[in-house]
Formats: structure tokens, sequence, C-alpha cells
């Protein structure tokens, strides 16, 4: 899904939370990052890339709105880290070792974990197989599952009158 609806899906959730216990702000805001991370970290690479490289601006900004196949000419280590990085933060089963590791933690950390698996629960439906397939086992397996890509018009519609009226819903329940 596209980073936008994903902070908002978050935001959502968290507040539909705090409508039943408090949340603080911190935690909300911790939880919210963590929903829309898995989306900025892997352009790090990149963007180091065009600062101490001969990367370009341009370049980090077509490269973060590419199709498949169409991504900008980038030197092996950016392209290495890159794609490293967007798998480990799209992988279920790194995020279970993360939050099995923090479990001690849990009361701290839960729902900026949460934040960080529903990015990766809505993601893997919500690419196809031609469209950036989420490699959801990595490391074991590159495979994703093939759903229906978020850039369907029909759906970013569909999802954003969705987000519109739970907000809506949210806002009614809050008055
Ligand atoms: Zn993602």
């Amino acid at each position: 899904m596209d980073i936008l609806a994903h902070g908002l899906w978050v935001g959502l959730g968290v507040g539909w939370l705090a409508q039943t216990r408090p949340v603080p702000r911190t935690l909300a805001a911790a939880t919210v990052a963590m929903g829309v991370l898995p989306d900025l970290v892997h352009l790090l690479p990149i963007v180091a890339w065009a600062v101490f490289g001969d990367g370009t601006i341009d370049d980090i900004r077509r490269y973060a709105f590419a199709a498949p196949g169409l991504e900008p000419g980038m030197t092996p280590w950016a392209v290495f880290w890159s794609h490293h990085l967007h798998c480990t933060l799209h992988s279920a089963l790194v995020a279970a070792g993360v939050t099995l590791l923090l479990r001690p933690w849990w009361r701290h950390v839960g729902l900026p974990l949460a934040g960080w698996w529903s990015h990766i629960l809505i993601d893997v439906p919500t690419h196809s197989a031609e469209f950036y397939p989420v490699p959801v086992l990595y490391p074991l397996t590159m495979r994703g599952f093939d759903g229906l890509a978020w850039n369907t018009p029909w759906f970013m519609v569909l999802n954003y009158s969705a987000i519109a009226v739970c907000a809506f819903v949210l806002w009614r329940r809050r008055t």
C-alpha cells in the first residue's frame, strides 16, 4: 500500500485505541512511525549514494516513484543495501524474531511493533507478482503473494474512501 495510506490506517488504529485507554503521544507517534518506516528506510542507501557518491536528488525521486523495472541505474552497493533493507522490514520472519526478542519490554514496544506488523500484513495482499511482491518470508525465500497492486485506480478510491469513513466515524465518537 502507499505510504500515506499506511500512516493514515495506523493513525486511525491508534486513534481508536486512544478512545478506550490512554495512549501517550510519544507512543502514538512511534506507532505511526513504525507503520511507515518500512517504506522509508530502504531509501537511505540511495540518499547516501546521492550525497556521498555520484547519485543525484533526481535519482532519489525516480527511485522512490519508479514502476517495476524502471528504477534509475544505481551503484551496486546502493542497490544491494536498499534491496535488503526493504526485504528485512517487510519480512514477517524478521518481525517475529524482533517481537520475541523485545517481549520483556512488551508494555513499551508492543504498540509500535503492532504498527510495523500492520505494514507487513497490509502490504502482502496489496502487492502483485508484477508490482513489487512482498518478500514476507525473507530471508528464506524472495517469493511473495500475488495480490492486488495497491495502485489499481478502483482500489485507491475504495481505500481512501474507507479511510475517510473510518476517520468520520472516529471523529463522531469523540464528539
Ligand atoms: Zn511497504
